[in-house]
């Protein structure tokens, strides 16, 4: 028998799966996109070659003053470190985002999109420069959204280190390629995704997301795959 054989377990902290993006969408770096998302589908991320954050912001189909508000999460979920198992709640306190596989375990909900500002006050670069909050706004305005009311984004990847005195600092994504997360949407959304631009949160370089909305049956089917492996 293989050493290999004996393994039952994911490997998950290796991020060891094969990748098959043959499926999968692709954002670009640098940039964002917006879709709709129904209530029982499954949005699956995908951090294809590791450090790279992706923002994600919902809102609800019929009615976008309903949004995720991290605020609401932490209060019903009781931390600020949400993984597998965790719910991401809405302002008006309703369900909208079950993670249900979590492959790399580290994502931020505390810090709102990068923006041009952002670029301004914390990299001295007063130079036009892409920003997550100008790519939602781009891939959502087709449905009312206007650039000032995008919310505090759940950051995928991105790691937030919290010291004893409250210090926030960010460090290098946990996110190694091939890692994801899948979320089972409870209700019908409208979801903004980017491929984050800020060059200190992603280690120095920039590159693209994955991702991919399955239906019950094909999540299953793959989860099932992944077990076997
Ligand atoms: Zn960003």
């Amino acid at each position: 028998m293989r050493e290999d054989e004996f393994a039952t377990e994911p490997d998950f902290e290796k991020g060891r799966f094969e990748l098959n993006t043959t499926n999968m969408k692709t954002i670009e770096p640098q940039s964002g996109t917006g879709f709709k998302l129904k209530k029982g589908e499954y949005l699956k991320v995908v951090c294809p070659e590791g450090e790279q954050v992706a923002d994600l912001v919902a809102y609800r189909e019929d009615d976008m003053t309903e949004f995720l508000s991290n605020g609401k999460t932490f209060d019903y979920e009781e931390t600020i470190y949400l993984s597998t198992g965790n719910i991401l709640y809405s302002n008006k306190s309703k369900e909208m985002l079950e993670i249900v596989l979590d492959t790399c375990g580290r994502h931020d909900f505390l810090l709102a999109p990068c923006c041009p500002e952002t670029f301004k006050k914390l990299y001295d670069n007063v130079a036009e420069h892409p920003s997550c909050r100008n790519n939602l706004y781009e891939s959502l305005k087709e449905y009312g959204i206007e650039a000032h009311t995008i919310p505090t984004a759940f950051n995928i990847f991105m790691k937030v280190d919290v010291n004893k005195e409250g210090k926030l600092h960010v460090k290098r994504p946990k996110a190694k390629a091939g890692d994801q997360i899948v979320f089972r949407a409870h209700m019908d959304m409208v979801i903004g995704l980017t491929a984050c631009s800020a060059e200190k949160t992603n280690n120095g370089t920039l590159k693209s997301i994955n991702y991919q909305v399955l239906t019950l049956e094909e999540f299953t089917k793959e989860n099932q795959t992944r077990q076997k492996t």
